[in-house]
């Protein structure tokens, strides 16, 4: 047997010569190159390379490297990441393990996630007007919603925290404490990363 250091495979010794005229040879490191890149298909190697979209699938096979279907599979995981919203990046960051559905939900340990946007809103008029945060309750399901707040920290609630259509809260401690508004339990929820559980793994 003898080993290909381009292709990194072993052929009989009769094969070598042969191997090393192929196409697969003369162009075994840019397939390796292209095979390593998820988004990029079979057929279209095969298109580049002139070869068959089987011939690429044996030599995808005998490089070592997943099938077509998981390719795409694994593709369609990294576009999406990609995409996500900043909540999912932020609870990557911290050790969580996030299964992107879309742009603005995941899996997080098994809960349902989502992103909201929490937006400034003028309450009462004049001389009383004061300026609160107003989150909105999602209409789509989910087990735990983080909004974004303006200053790039998340408030995170659970579902059974949500009870309102729209209401509006104070982020920071209040000097006039009383109004349900200016002394809201959700500013202890700021940031409640432990509502997910546990990270998989240590932050690093
Ligand atoms: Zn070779």
């Amino acid at each position: 047997m003898r080993y290909c250091q381009t292709c990194r495979f072993e052929l009989s010794k009769r094969g070598f010569k042969r191997h090393t005229l192929s196409v697969l040879h003369r162009k075994g490191k840019l397939i390796r190159a292209m095979l390593e890149r998820d988004c990029i298909t079979h057929a279209e190697i095969a298109r580049r390379i002139g070869l068959t979209r089987e011939r690429v699938r044996q030599l995808a096979l005998l490089m070592g490297f997943a099938d077509g279907r998981s390719r795409h599979a694994i593709c369609r995981m990294e576009r999406r990441k990609k995409e996500m919203a900043e909540f999912f990046l932020e609870a990557q960051k911290r050790g969580f393990a996030v299964e992107p559905l879309g742009t603005r939900s995941a899996y997080i340990n098994g809960k349902l996630c989502i992103q909201r946007q929490a937006c400034w809103h003028d309450v009462g008029s004049k001389e009383h007007k004061y300026t609160f945060l107003s989150i909105r309750q999602p209409t789509v399901r989910f087990d735990i919603c983080a909004w974004k707040l303006p200053d790039g920290r998340f408030l995170i609630l659970p579902k059974k925290l949500t009870g309102f259509r729209q209401t509006t809260f104070n982020p920071e401690e209040s000097e006039r404490p009383g109004t349900a508004s200016s002394s809201h339990y959700y500013r202890d929820y700021i940031e409640r990363w432990s509502l997910l559980g546990r990270p998989r793994r240590a932050r690093g």
